[in-house]
């Protein structure tokens, strides 16, 4: 039995967002055959069908939760939103709690349990009862704002998590690092004039929410430097991936000094996603899980937790998801190496090289980033 809890229910795989809809209002595809929705109960159930056909399950500890309670919830969301998508999980059919934020009866019960789930993945790592954890919730939060769901969202995980332990007292200081391939705009709307909360986001510019998570979005008040936006183009790959965490990520936190690290992990920066176009590899995830870890090893006595967000590839997120979840563990079963084609993907450029966009991009974080942190002068290019 390893000190990773993990926490997983059922029911995360009955909320039903609906058949793939396009435009306003939004209408299935014309002319077409109605096709699934991409933020399928699939793409969760399979991540934990590896982790029980691998044996991993059983090595993890399965932590208790139960619903977030409404008063939780309002910590981040307005009374208003809850109240609507108490109204709108009664109904029959599908309807949307924002801006593609769609839900079907029962959808608020289930959403309330992922909020649990994210709640209980962070106070089991602040008592000490493991090391690290993960939870595996659906649906996703990052994108929810306050007073509406967004993108696949309901409710903001993350930030009622985060803002339940800042408001009990169990944590002073939080890393929120975002390594979804989009933007979390509502994590960041939750804390951008907190300077109790460092959020670092990485994702592909551009791409969800549109004209969100630029360069110049900083944190407000005294929450000044304390939201890093790093954009990067498509393509970035492990390599840029990696040196991203070691010229931003870290020397930030360092200055930052958290005393828990909790990451939105989204496996949508995959190189299969249907959503995103940045080439990280299963073996690029677990890469980035281990440099998380040793962060956390040095700032914080190890306290890291993870909270599941996006990764539309039935196929192959699950194999980065087991990736993340071995290397919490100390566990390699090589499956998701061998399945992945890992070493063939190793061979492909943006695995080994950080390409000039990549040293641009970065470049243009360092320099904004530089007026609240020490950081290294990027590459010459
Ligand atoms: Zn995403």
């Amino acid at each position: 039995m390893s000190n990773v809890g993990l926490i997983f229910h059922e029911r995360f795989l009955q909320h039903d967002p609906g058949p793939s809809v396009v435009g306003t209002p939004p209408r299935p595809y014309p002319y077409l055959e109605p096709e699934a929705h991409v933020e399928h109960p699939r793409r969760v159930g399979r991540i934990k069908e590896l982790l029980d056909q691998t044996g991993l399950t059983s090595k993890l500890r399965a932590l208790p939760f139960e619903a977030a309670s409404l008063d939780d919830v309002a910590l981040f969301h307005t009374r208003e939103y809850i109240d609507h998508v108490v109204q709108l999980s009664a109904l029959d059919g599908y309807s949307d709690a924002g801006e593609g934020a769609r839900l079907s009866r029962g959808s608020m019960e289930i959403a309330l349990l992922a909020a649990g789930g994210a709640c209980a993945a962070i106070d089991a790592v602040l008592d000490g009862s493991v090391a690290r954890s993960y939870a595996l919730v659906r649906p996703p939060g990052h994108h929810a704002v306050a007073h509406q769901g967004m993108g696949f969202c309901l409710f903001g995980n993350v930030a009622i998590a985060v803002k339940r332990a800042l408001t009990r007292g169990t944590a002073q200081r939080v890393l929120v690092f975002d390594w979804d391939v989009h933007h979390g705009n509502g994590t960041q709307s939750a804390f951008y004039d907190d300077d109790r909360v460092l959020m670092v986001s990485l994702h592909q510019e551009g791409l969800y929410p549109e004209r969100s998570g630029l360069l110049d979005e900083v944190g407000d008040g005294v929450g000044a430097g304390r939201t890093v936006n790093v954009p990067l183009p498509a393509g970035t790959g492990d390599a840029g991936y990696l040196a991203t965490f070691e010229r931003v990520v870290a020397p930030i936190a360092r200055q930052f000094r958290p005393d828990l690290i909790v990451v939105s992990s989204g496996l949508d920066a995959s190189r299969s996603d249907p959503l995103g176009r940045m080439m990280v590899t299963a073996g690029g995830f677990r890469a980035l899980t281990r440099l998380t870890m040793s962060l956390a090893d040095e700032l914080c006595s190890g306290k890291l937790a993870l909270v599941h967000e996006g990764g539309y590839s039935q196929s192959y997120a699950p194999l980065c998801g087991l990736a993340i979840i071995e290397e919490l563990a100390g566990i390699d079963s090589g499956l998701a190496d061998d399945l992945g084609g890992q070493a063939r993907a190793d061979r492909m450029r943006p695995a080994r090289e950080v390409g000039l966009d990549v040293e641009r991009a970065l470049a243009e974080v360092i320099a904004i980033q530089g007026a609240y942190w020490q950081l290294g002068s990027a590459a010459a290019i």
